[in-house]
């Protein structure tokens, strides 16, 4: 594989930006990584394991000179860092992003780039609920999709470049406008969440009455939900405070489909539930069919935990 990018600067030293350092590395799509992150112990764990060639204490020190900069930080930190690169910048080079919401993230950051950079916000549809400079790995990114969300104005050279980048890293690379991003991430990723944050809080006040039942017992069901719900805090609030527009619509559709199946249990309805289950399970199957999840009991999981 040939060098896409001579410089790539990662913001923010996590899950995601440590995948792509490693899955980067082992494609050799860049000569030299510079990293930072906020905390003081993460950017002395990135050192230690010599996760970036140079960990720099700040964010401007680290896009210096870098042909490609990505902003791997929680979303509602988006705007504080690209504020603070700004001036920093190389012209000409390429600004972009991992954030799980898209148009709040667009909103945020181009007011603080300066024109002569070319600003592609992207989002890798892969994860773990693991999270961290040491959590990274990376096969994260193969066979998953990574969503690129290019403006009209952008530059085609530009988007070129950074979906071989993409490519190399192990994703599939698809285009998508930032609306209809954030209303399928709601469906596919966003809403799963809120419900089994839900569910395991719903059982938290059981286990008061239950004396530890539902841990005792817990069945694969559960603990699916209690492996989503160990999701980063910060990241989910953020997601949530982020795509607003898109929560509500969400929500409100599934309450209206919850209360059907309410309805349907109360009445004895069972060709409702039938044909209902039937349905879902023909889009578990399409799932598998796509090559986007295994039909394995266990999912899949490997010593890592499971990839969302
Ligand atoms: P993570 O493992 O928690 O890492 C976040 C990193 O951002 C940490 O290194 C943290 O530094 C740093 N950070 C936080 N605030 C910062 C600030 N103000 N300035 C500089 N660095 C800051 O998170 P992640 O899972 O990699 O997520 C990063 C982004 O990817 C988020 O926007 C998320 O929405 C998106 N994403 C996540 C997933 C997923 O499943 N996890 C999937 C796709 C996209 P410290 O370590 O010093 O706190």
């Amino acid at each position: 594989m040939s060098v896409i990018y001579e410089r790539v600067a990662f913001i923010g030293l996590g899950l995601i930006a440590s995948s792509m350092i490693h899955a980067g590395r082992r494609a050799g799509v860049q000569r030299e990584i510079a990293g930072t992150a906020r905390s003081a112990l993460t950017r002395t764990i990135a050192r230690e394991d010599g996760l970036c060639d140079i960990v720099t204490e700040t964010a401007a020190e680290a896009v210096a000179g870098a042909d490609l900069v990505v902003l791997c930080v929680p979303v509602g930190a988006m705007a504080e860092v690209a504020r603070e690169i700004g001036p920093h910048l190389k012209p000409g080079c390429t600004v972009s992003d991992v954030g799980s919401v898209k148009r709040a993230v667009i909103d945020a950051v181009a007011p603080h780039l300066p024109e002569n950079v070319h600003f592609i916000p992207a989002h890798p549809l892969a994860g773990t609920e693991h999270s961290g400079p040491r959590s990274g790995f990376a096969e994260l990114f193969e066979n998953r999709y990574t969503l690129i969300v290019p403006e009209e104005d952008t530059d085609p050279e530009a988007l070129v470049r950074l979906k071989r980048y993409w490519t190399a890293l192990g994703a599939n690379v698809e285009m998508m406008d930032a609306e209809h991003h954030d209303l399928v991430l709601m469906v596919t990723s966003h809403a799963p969440h809120l419900i089994a944050y839900t569910m395991v809080g719903v059982a938290d006040d059981l286990r008061r009455v239950s004396d530890q039942e539902v841990i005792k017992y817990s069945a694969s069901g559960f603990r699916d939900f209690t492996r989503i719900a160990a999701s980063d805090p910060t990241m989910w609030r953020d997601v949530f405070l982020n795509n607003r527009d898109a929560t509500m619509e969400i929500l409100g559709r599934f309450i209206e489909e919850l209360m059907r199946l309410q309805r349907a249990i109360r009445k004895g309805d069972g060709d409702l539930l039938f044909d209902y289950f039937t349905r879902t399970r023909a889009i578990r199957r399409g799932i598998i069919e796509a090559g986007q999840d295994t039909a394995e009991p266990d999912f899949g999981r490997g010593a890592k935990g499971g990839r969302k």
